[in-house]
């Protein structure tokens, strides 16, 4: 522990922003983050609790006392060391995580969390600026091959776990770049892209073969009619060629099928998924030329689903332009403040306001959406109610329609499986929500019911986040190291 005293001395320092007028001219980052000093202010607040419930509200474990402590002593070199031993990637959660080890701080029964999302993005910043972050390649070969199928934070932690036991791997994507929701989906400004490249190029040192625009399943229907998922792939393998090609087959290929919304009017033009919106920016960010790109510019936008995707589809709404950004949630507004001894060391429902939303945004709780209408087959305006919820059930308010004008609609009402092709192209069970079915026991977790197929992250947890999706592709690693050895060195 740091400093005995620090909790009593020192108040919760948040990171900074950069003004919104500058910020949303671009796409970058927007994050200040800690300097050295505030870094060591931040983590002498840290009480070294005998019980970390920090440690075990964090997915990935993160062992956060103690690189607080090394922070306040101004150890960086230690801190990353044990930061990096239970978290591959984190760069990506000390930007994006919603933080849930925070809400478990013991601090947080009666003052302000720990700012621990900060340390640890303080941390891994200063790792890679100081040529800490080297690859790990490995001190034998095994001679075993592995297929990673989809490369997000699940695909990637896998990959790099197992290519450092000297497993040879190979990460397929079916997009034209490596990366998953973080790559096309998540924003620039939320998360700049360089970081998902240094660690392609750390994994590459460390032996992982990368083929992207290759999609794995059946060739004459890869996606299933059903899907709405865009497919850029460039080339198929069926999952019987990968199968006799490879040892172990670990499917990560996320929870892609959007949630719609089946109301009279659907089929008007200027309604998206959020899904069709997001990456097409992400593509522009990066120098790709998108023909017709969906753009916001100068539109009254009406974004549907009050998360995380949606706002970020605000967030880019207001970088195009538009004219006004107005969120939905069918849910009540929640309330300010959460009971704190009510719902410590859980994560607490209570109203969340972004980065994004203090752009701009005019927010509608409790209202659900009954009817596109158009004009010449563009959306024009929705039509509202309001909405009460009375014993689990969600009633419409009489006499609470309303018209609300709108010229894009976005969708972002969540995800509701992953792409059921692929499963049923590989033969893999489904649970009873559609996803791929495994547990997560410790001996033999993640393996699927088909021989030598494993499964982790979206695709067998469902939508999640980005720290579940890195303990999952960890853990998993684990499972397919010990049923290639007999045995396994990999952490869980
Ligand atoms: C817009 C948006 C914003 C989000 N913001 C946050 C946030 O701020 N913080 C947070 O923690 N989480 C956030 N999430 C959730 C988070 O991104 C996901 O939970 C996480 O990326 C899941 O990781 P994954 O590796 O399981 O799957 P994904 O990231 O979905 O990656 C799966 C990859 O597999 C590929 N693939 C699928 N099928 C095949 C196939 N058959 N062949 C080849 N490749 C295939 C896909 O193309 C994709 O690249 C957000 C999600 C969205 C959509
Ligand atoms: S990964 Fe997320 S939950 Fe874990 S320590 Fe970092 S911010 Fe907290």
């Amino acid at each position: 522990m740091g400093k005995v005293t620090g909790f009593m001395e020192y108040e919760r320092i948040e990171e900074g922003y950069k003004p919104v007028p500058e910020r949303l001219k671009n796409y970058k980052e927007f994050v200040i983050g800690l300097d050295d000093a505030q870094a060591n202010q931040q983590a002498a607040r840290c009480m070294d609790c005998g019980t970390p419930f920090c440690n075990s509200g964090c997915p990935v474990n993160n062992i956060i006392p103690d690189f607080n402590d090394m922070v306040f002593r101004a150890d960086w070199k230690s801190a990353i060391d044990t930061l990096h031993s239970t978290n591959n990637f984190p760069e990506f959660t000390g930007r994006i995580c919603p933080a849930p080890c925070e809400a478990a701080c013991t601090l947080n029964v009666n003052d302000d969390a720990v700012g621990i999302k900060s340390i640890e993005h303080a941390i891994i910043d200063r790792a890679w600026a100081e040529g800490w972050v080297e690859p790990q390649p490995p001190q034998h070969k095994t001679g075993k091959k592995v297929a990673v199928v989809g490369s997000g934070p699940a695909g990637m932690a896998a990959a790099q776990q197992l290519a450092r036991v000297g497993h040879d791997v190979t990460l397929f994507e079916k997009n034209d770049r490596v990366g998953g929701l973080l790559r096309y989906g998540i924003p620039d400004f939320k998360m700049e892209k360089i970081h998902i490249d240094r660690r392609v190029a750390q994994m590459q040192a460390e032996g992982v073969a990368f083929r992207t625009g290759v999609l794995v399943g059946n060739a004459k229907d890869p996606l299933g009619k059903d899907s709405k998922v865009t497919n850029w792939a460039k080339e198929t393998i069926t999952p019987e060629q990968l199968q006799s090609d490879f040892d172990a087959v670990l499917l990560t290929g996320g929870a892609e099928q959007s949630r719609d919304l089946p109301v009279p009017g659907r089929d008007l033009a200027g309604i998206h998924f959020a899904m069709e919106f997001l990456p097409q920016q992400n593509k522009v960010n990066a120098g790709d030329e998108v023909k017709d790109p969906l753009r916001a510019d100068g539109k009254h936008v009406i974004v549907i689903g009050g998360g995380d995707t949606g706002s970020d589809c605000v967030g880019t709404s207001n970088r195009h332009g538009a004219a006004s950004v107005t969120q939905f949630e069918l849910m009540p507004q929640p309330p300010e403040e959460e009971n704190r001894p009510m719902t410590w060391p859980y994560w607490p429902i209570k109203l969340r306001t972004s980065s994004s939303h203090e752009e701009g945004c005019d927010r509608e709780f409790a209202i659900s959406t009954k009817e596109l209408i158009g004009d010449k087959g563009q959306v024009t305006s929705l039509k509202t109610v309001r909405v009460e919820w009375k014993d689990g059930k969600m009633q419409e308010v009489a006499g609470s329609e309303q018209t609300l004008k709108a010229d894009l609609v976005l969708l972002a009402m969540g995800f509701v499986a992953p792409v059921s092709a692929v499963l049923e192209a590989f033969g893999v069970e489904k649970d009873a929500r559609g996803n791929a079915k495994a547990s997560t026991d410790f001996s033999g977790g993640y393996a699927t019911n088909v021989p030598k197929v494993f499964a982790a992250g979206d695709i067998r947890r469902g939508q999640s986040l980005v720290v579940w999706a890195i303990r999952e592709g960890r853990q998993a690693a684990r499972s397919v190291d010990e049923f290639l050895m007999g045995y396994s060195d990999l952490p869980r």
